[in-house]
């Protein structure tokens, strides 16, 4: 059944080698109880362990049923352990943090047995070791014989062949000891009993057969089998530890040290909980900062204006400006005064809003945008009076177009929302109109001319501009047809009259207004602004005037001059003209319709169709914008220099500055954060190593009952992880709750409300980060626990 075949075995420590056995050979009948007797350190244990494959020959061979080991690799002597050998120690080796059954059940679990016939077996175990009663204790509670009763269960559970007994009986009392041998002389009736006793009277009275060892040398054998019947068909089933059952043995083990448990969780969690903090505070900033970006953002909309400085990059306005200051010095000493042409070195572009345009700006997509809102002008005739003559008001000059209306789907008015009062009232009737002054109170000197103001004047009350009153005439009454050709009707006389007339629409400056200081965005520049409706009022009349209809008829004549409309490759220019003059702030060019040189021209000079002088597009959020502002770089793509729009985009430099600043210390944080998690990192391998220092001797059982090098890896992986999920759990929940006291703090300070707010996905994220880290910790001293030798984790205390 079992041979030893000079077997020989040494141990090296330092440069001194210990010869523990030498050319051993021994057989071993199917079923006998063999004591081996021996002076202490003569090799008994390591006969025994190398019996049991707990321990490696140098040379020679162990035969099992006939089939030689020397070939056996680490996983057949586990399997060989497990399924054919069953130790019994002298210490008992019970694994204290498991109940007597589990400790039964070890071996079994290790060769993957299902839990009801692995409970059964271990229940019939313990009845035969008379242990029946004691089943639900642990072996703390047991006393020591019942201890070697339970290990002596253990031995026998898993059915082996050969029962290896290493003094069994030597801590215990004789009649103990007596009962004991009774049990074990009970088991070698179907089995191969080796029992290591330094107690000959025991040998003699229950062994069939007495081997004596001296200096690793058998010197005498009462009983040698003559020949040995072998069986050749040998089979070994693999061992290996479930995962749950790693689990399960961590789970216990770690539950018998709760404090050390929880106290090292919650160190490890405080870099969970640093991060998790950093990342919910960063979370609600960014919901913040987005919210306050797209509050923003309607307030810095897209501007498409007749006139815009053009941008050129590879000319920027800024070198330009430097080169055209190199021209003066700075206090300097010449006696001389230099002309000076501020607009010289900004390139003016005329955006031309066709129709074409105006349409393709209708084809963007909606979804990008909170809304639009135009201004537009219409050209009307206008008097002024000063009590006694009344003259024409040239609304070139006056910068004088609409209000206009907020963005559909926002509430409020554009005027009361982006605009402070500065006198007056906001405009309640449709002729009330209002005066826009920039943010230094200034006025362009041509539009208070033009408004009939004294423009050399150092100042203008505000009290002379509320109140004043201009007369609206309409084209029926301003022209006279005469022979199918119109003129202005009459003379200064007769514009006096027109003032007078019932016919005229009184227009009175209701008010005087200025941009926010805050709100960035503001799209009217300074002039005189009347609401949409005057306009309607006034196109509708237009429309059915007689001169209007005449030039409607008459595409070729201008029909107040007679002259032949001329155009220059299609572009009209009194509207260039014209535009050119409106971004001058009024440098008077003509609304006149005697110069309109088409009749587009001319009908849009005469007041019958509106010209829009500004889009503003509201972006819904930063996303949209650059979509739109793509959209509108399309157009420019596909078009001449002179047929771009240049358009103004007021969030883009707020856009580049916020954008990143949140994330940049967010990762500061963050990194400050890890280092605690590189400290707890440090901190669970060390634990984990001191717990593979006090399970060593754990492990030395675990590798006899045959659990692989791999599933004592397993047991300590399982452990870190047990203990990396607490601290994951642990901190998310604790900076779940640290959210409550940071939000209130945070809104007694910035009132912003619930800024802090923990992301499911972050929070999920961080205790796999955290399992992930603590197993990485743990993962050297694992390591080391596996390669633990099994012969000395036994030995160990
Ligand atoms: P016994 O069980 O008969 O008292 P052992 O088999 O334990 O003796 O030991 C035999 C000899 O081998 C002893 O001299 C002991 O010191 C030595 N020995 C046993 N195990 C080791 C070891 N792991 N390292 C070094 N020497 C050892
Ligand atoms: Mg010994």
């Amino acid at each position: 059944m079992l041979q030893l075949k000079n077997i020989s075995k040494s141990y090296t420590t330092g440069s001194f080698t210990q010869t523990a056995l030498n050319d051993v050979s021994l057989d071993f009948r199917k079923n006998e109880f063999v004591a081996i007797l021996g002076p202490s350190g003569s090799g008994k244990t390591t006969c025994l362990n190398i019996i049991g494959g707990l321990d490696q020959y140098d040379s020679g061979d162990l035969v099992i049923n006939g089939a030689s080991t020397k070939a056996f690799k680490d996983s057949d002597w586990d399997a060989y352990r497990n399924n054919s050998v069953g130790f019994i120690f002298q210490s008992y080796n019970l694994i204290s943090h498991l109940s007597i059954t589990d400790n039964v059940e070890m071996g079994m679990t290790l060769s993957g047995v299902s839990a009801d016939i692995k409970h059964r077996k271990a229940v019939e175990a313990l009845e035969k070791v008379g242990l029946k009663d004691h089943i639900h204790k642990k072996p703390g509670q047991l006393s020591g014989g019942q201890m070697q009763r339970v290990a002596i269960a253990r031995a026998l559970a898993n059915d082996p062949d050969i029962i290896l007994a290493d003094e069994p009986t030597g801590a215990l009392d004789t009649v103990t000891s007596e009962q004991i041998m009774e049990l074990i002389k009970e088991i070698a009736k179907d089995k191969l009993v080796v029992m290591v006793t330094h107690n000959p009277e025991l040998a003699e009275a229950y062994a069939d057969r007495i081997v004596q060892f001296r200096d690793g040398k058998v010197i005498s054998d009462t009983n040698p089998p003559a020949d040995l019947k072998t069986n050749a068909n040998y089979q070994l089933k693999k061992t290996a530890m479930s995962y749950f059952t790693a689990l399960k043995l961590s789970g216990k083990n770690i539950s018998t040290k709760k404090w050390r448990t929880a106290l090292t969780a919650f160190a490890s969690s405080i870099g969970i909980i640093g991060i998790a903090l950093i990342l919910s505070l960063s979370n609600g900033f960014d919901k913040q900062i987005s919210s306050y970006e797209s509050g923003a953002l309607s307030n810095f909309p897209v501007t498409i204006s007749e006139t815009a400085a053009q941008i050129d990059m590879s000319n920027p306005p800024g070198a330009q400006m430097e080169e055209a200051d190199k021209k003066w010095t700075e206090f300097t000493d010449a006696a001389e005064v230099y002309p000076y042409d501020p607009t010289a070195n900004t390139v003016l572009h005329t955006n031309e809003l066709s129709q074409e345009y105006l349409d393709y700006l209708d084809k963007i997509d909606h979804a990008l945008l909170d809304g639009v809102s135009y201004s537009r002008k219409v050209n009307m005739n206008i008097l002024r009076s000063d009590g006694e003559t009344a003259v024409p008001v040239d609304t070139a000059s006056l910068n004088f177009t609409t209000y206009p209306d907020k963005p559909a789907g926002t509430e409020g008015s554009y005027l009361a929302d982006y605009y402070d009062l500065l006198a007056g009232s906001l405009p309640e009737q449709p002729t009330d109109l209002v005066m826009v002054v920039d943010e230094y109170n200034r006025m362009n000197q041509s539009i208070l001319e033009a408004l009939g103001f004294d423009y050399n004047a150092a100042n203008v009350s505000f009290d002379d501009v509320v109140g004043r009153e201009f007369k609206l005439i309409y084209n029926d009454d301003y022209y006279t047809e005469a022979d199918g050709m119109f003129k202005l009707n009459g003379n200064a006389a007769n514009l006096s009259e027109m003032y007078n007339s019932a016919n005229a629409v009184t227009l009175k400056i209701s008010g005087i207004i200025r941009k926010q200081q805050d709100s960035p965005m503001s799209t009217m520049s300074a002039g005189i602004a009347y609401s949409d409706s005057l306009a309607e009022q006034f196109i509708k009349n237009a429309q059915g005037s007689a001169i209007v209809q005449a030039q409607e008829q008459q595409d070729q004549v201008n029909v107040l001059t007679g002259k032949v409309f001329s155009q220059i490759g299609g572009v009209d220019m009194s509207g260039m003209q014209m535009g050119m003059g409106m971004g001058m702030g009024g440098s008077s060019a003509s609304t006149d319709p005697g110069n309109a040189n088409s009749q587009e021209a001319a009908l849009a000079a005469l007041g019958a169709v509106a010209t829009p002088s500004s889009i503003s597009l509201y972006p819904k959020d930063f996303g949209a914008k650059e979509n739109l502002v793509a959209y509108l770089d399309k157009w420019n793509d596909n078009h001449s220099k002179e047929e771009m729009i240049v358009y103004t985009d007021l969030a883009a430099m707020v856009t580049s500055l916020s954008s990143g600043i949140m994330d940049g210390i967010t990762m500061v944080l963050i990194a400050f954060a890890s280092i605690s998690l590189v400290v707890s990192l440090i901190m669970i391998g060390i634990i984990t190593y001191i717990s593979v220092l006090e399970r060593t001797k754990e492990i030395g059982v675990l590798r006899a009952l045959g659990a692989r090098k791999k599933d004592i890896t397993r047991v300590f992986n399982a452990e870190t992880c047990i203990i990396g999920s607490l601290s994951g759990l642990l901190g998310i929940g604790i900076a779940y709750l640290l959210t409550i006291p940071v939000n209130i703090i945070l809104k007694s300070i910035t009132d912003l409300s619930n800024v802090a707010q923990l992301n499911p996905l972050h929070a999920f994220g961080l205790v796999v980060l955290s399992v992930g880290l603590t197993m990485l910790g743990g993962f050297i001293p694992a390591k080391f626990a596996a390669k633990k030798d099994p012969v000395v984790a036994l030995r160990s205390e």
